[in-house]
């Protein structure tokens, strides 16, 4: 090789951005990024990546970057050493602890950030502050699925990997967007449909690109999937097309749960959902007749006041059909961030401890403070949402959040917002002043992952390891380095060399990681949870026994919460979610040049009915009303949305057309993820094109 290719350093690393969790090689010289370079050995994507995967990493080298702890003074932020941030963070958090107790204090954790920083985070704050208060952006997206899978199956993952999707003789997708939120899974998707004639059906309440490509596809009324679930699977026992052999042996609860259906006739379902009996019949046709039926939901189940018995209906169906345990099937929650499974396995949740062992169980919390050598308190904590509430109550004084732009993603950002500032002390962690920096009295400037090393889950439940390209920006530094620091400034003495540490910690304390070892982890090399002590992995769960003690599932009976009306005065019903090119608030994504060029802004989609109704035509300037805020947005007039549907993707950059500003505090009901797909507004024309 000559000089130069001797400068050229390749390193495996796993993608920051979603939850299908690509790896593929980063070709650097210095710190400029020369290429990516997918390779064949990569367990999810072989040579695949998408357009962020691919292109979406200028970010890294942005001069926005963070790169020295910033101290508020009045309306300004001063530098200040490392030293001083965190004596001021660990001495301002214990005050408040020892004065209001450490029910006063919240802890947001990050789906971006790695598992052992996640595991080090909840470490802190339930063996220094004393507090279960620590949730993550799981709370936002699918926590309503992984309740409806601990309800009947066990496991709050999904229960095969991107194989069994690929295998599949039919896949069912519901209220999910997988060409833009999950584009390699649906490349998968497409070539098996293609190549092996495997079937997509699709419900949704938009027409997106998989809905165009798909066998079959209906659009019920937005949220009235739950119904559109009972109705069907009521469909199939009528017909007798149960899978008797199966729920004989290995489900329980089934006459009661068959009782719970009787309302959800065809005639009820047409009605409340708006897709014909005709349809219904069709769509329980096709899943008799698939010999394997993956169903794949996102956003658009769960985020809505029924989000957790939507969920539950889902897995409910698949028990009743038999298509759990075999390849080729089973429920597939498809997450969001690059590593919000993960930040929910190492134990980002105020119920539960890593590996989701109950925080409340005794013999549980007895095996972590024998380890950590102190108490942990035993009633669960209060989730994001509560954590909020509690800030407006004055309960919770002081909020520790990482890699997290609460401040746009939660829903009504105004009341947010107001939360944010009734904090006595707020420290926020990241790589840039994001618009939740922007409440901080303190800033500390983080690593992101292509300067760290660590480990991320994808939404398979498949852990990959990610390797250090680039030392970190200025004196920012790995998340996990700065938890250890706070810890140690108050007397706890932890010392982790490197991240492997933390992991083979929770190995050794949390059963499904029994086998996780960085050994077992080398290169392209992944495992999938749970594993055993052998490191033997299980991509496929729930072959020889279901999540619970007995090993049965359980049909889990669930009745349909109507989704919440406004008044006729907000007469749209506004829809959200992913572009494409951009990923989130676009933190990332808007400090990638080539990205930010191509799509600068996202724009309202508006249905040529409601724009010829209106008198609007693409490029036209509209305010959307809704009771929590308002926005400004430019249209695009296309038939992706139907009548009175809206459509904004959630990936904004100005403050202006945050969608956030219109959503409501309401929220499913077990789990408080907020509604956003609820959302009922008004549209004045600013300017009609
Ligand atoms: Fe990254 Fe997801 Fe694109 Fe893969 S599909 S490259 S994980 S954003």
């Amino acid at each position: 090789a000559t000089m130069r290719e001797d400068r050229v350093k390749r390193t495996k690393t796993v993608c920051t951005y979603c939850g299908v969790g690509c790896s593929f090689e980063v070709w650097t010289k210095d710190r400029d990024i020369l290429k990516i370079q997918p390779q064949a050995e990569a367990p999810v994507n072989g040579i695949s990546t998408c357009v962020k995967g691919k292109f979406g990493w200028d970010f890294v080298n942005s001069e926005d970057r963070l790169t020295k702890p910033l101290i508020r003074q009045g309306d300004m932020f001063v530098e200040a050493t490392w030293e001083e941030a965190i004596a001021l963070v660990a001495s301002k958090l214990k005050t408040t602890m020892d004065e209001h107790g450490p029910e006063s204090l919240g802890f947001i954790a990050s789906s971006k950030c790695t598992n052992e920083e996640n595991y080090l985070f909840q470490k802190l704050a339930r063996s220094i502050f004393k507090t279960n208060n620590v949730d993550n952006c799981s709370r936002y997206c699918q926590s309503p699925a992984t309740t409806g899978l601990m309800r009947t199956v066990g496991y709050g993952g999904d229960s095969g990997t991107m194989k069994d999707i690929a295998s599949s003789d039919l896949v069912f997708v519901i209220g999910a967007n997988p060409a833009e939120s999950h584009p390699v899974l649906a490349t998968r998707v497409k070539r098996a449909h293609k190549l092996h004639g495997q079937k997509i059906v699709v419900a949704d309440i938009r027409e997106h690109e998989l809905a165009q490509m798909a066998d079959f596809k209906i659009h019920p009324n937005p949220g009235s999937d739950l119904v559109m679930l009972n109705a069907i699977t009521k469909y199939i026992i009528e017909q007798g097309w149960q899978d008797q052999e199966f729920l004989q042996k290995r489900v329980k609860g089934y006459e009661e749960y068959v009782s719970s259906l009787d309302k959800f006739t065809l005639e009820y379902a047409e009605e409340k959902t708006g897709v014909s009996k005709e349809e219904l019949i069709q769509l329980a046709t096709m899943i008799h007749e698939a010999k394997t039926v993956c169903i794949l939901w996102a956003m658009g189940v769960t985020q809505h006041m029924g989000g957790s018995d939507t969920s539950t209906a889902i897995s409910n169906l698949l028990l009743v059909t038999g298509n759990y345990a075999k390849p080729g099937c089973g429920a597939y929650p498809l997450r969001g961030h690059n590593n919000v499974q993960g930040a929910c396995d190492f134990g980002t949740m105020p119920a539960w401890l890593p590996g989701y062992e109950p925080v409340e169980n005794d013999k549980v919390r007895a095996r972590y403070e024998k380890k950590w050598g102190t108490e942990i308190p035993k009633k669960p904590g209060l989730n994001n949402h509560q954590i909020v509430e509690a800030i407006m109550d004055g309960k919770v004084k002081a909020m520790y959040l990482f890699g997290e732009e609460m401040g746009l993603v939660d829903s009504n950002i105004n009341y947010v917002e107001n939360a944010f500032e009734k904090l006595d002390f707020f420290v926020v962690q990241d790589i840039f002043l994001s618009k939740t920096a922007k409440y901080a009295d303190v800033v500390l400037p983080a690593s992101p992952s292509l300067e760290k090393e660590g480990t991320f889950t994808n939404t398979e439940r498949r852990i990959q390891r990610l390797y250090q390209v680039f030392e970190p920006l200025g004196d920012s530094k790995p998340d996990w380095v700065i938890f250890q620091e706070i810890a140690n400034a108050l007397g706890a003495n932890w010392n982790y060399a490197h991240p492997g540490e933390i992991m083979a910690e929770a190995a050794s304390l949390a059963p499904i990681f029994a086998g996780v070892s960085y050994e077992r982890l080398e290169n392209w090399n992944s495992l999938v949870w749970p594993v055993a002590a052998d490191g033997t992995d299980t991509p496929l769960l729930y072959e020889d026994k279901f999540g619970f003690p007995d090993g049965l599932a359980r049909l889990f009976p669930v009745e349909w919460t109507e989704p919440l009306e406004v008044g006729e005065e907000y007469d749209l019903h506004l829809n959200n979610g992913r572009m494409l090119e951009h990923f989130h608030e676009g933190n990332m994504t808007y400090r990638v040049e080539g990205i930010a060029k191509k799509v600068p802004d996202p724009w309202l989609e508006v249905s040529p009915e409601l724009a010829e109704e209106r008198g609007i035509k693409t490029g036209a300037l509209v305010k959307l009303i809704s009771p929590y805020g308002e926005v400004k947005i430019r249209v695009w007039v296309t038939d992706l949305v139907k009548g009175k549907q809206l459509y904004l993707p959630m990936n904004t950059r100005s403050d202006e057309s945050a969608v956030n500003k219109l959503t409501s505090s309401y929220h499913d009901k077990i789990t408080h993820t907020p509604n956003y797909k609820e959302m009922h507004v008004k549209m004045e024309v600013l300017e009609a094109e």
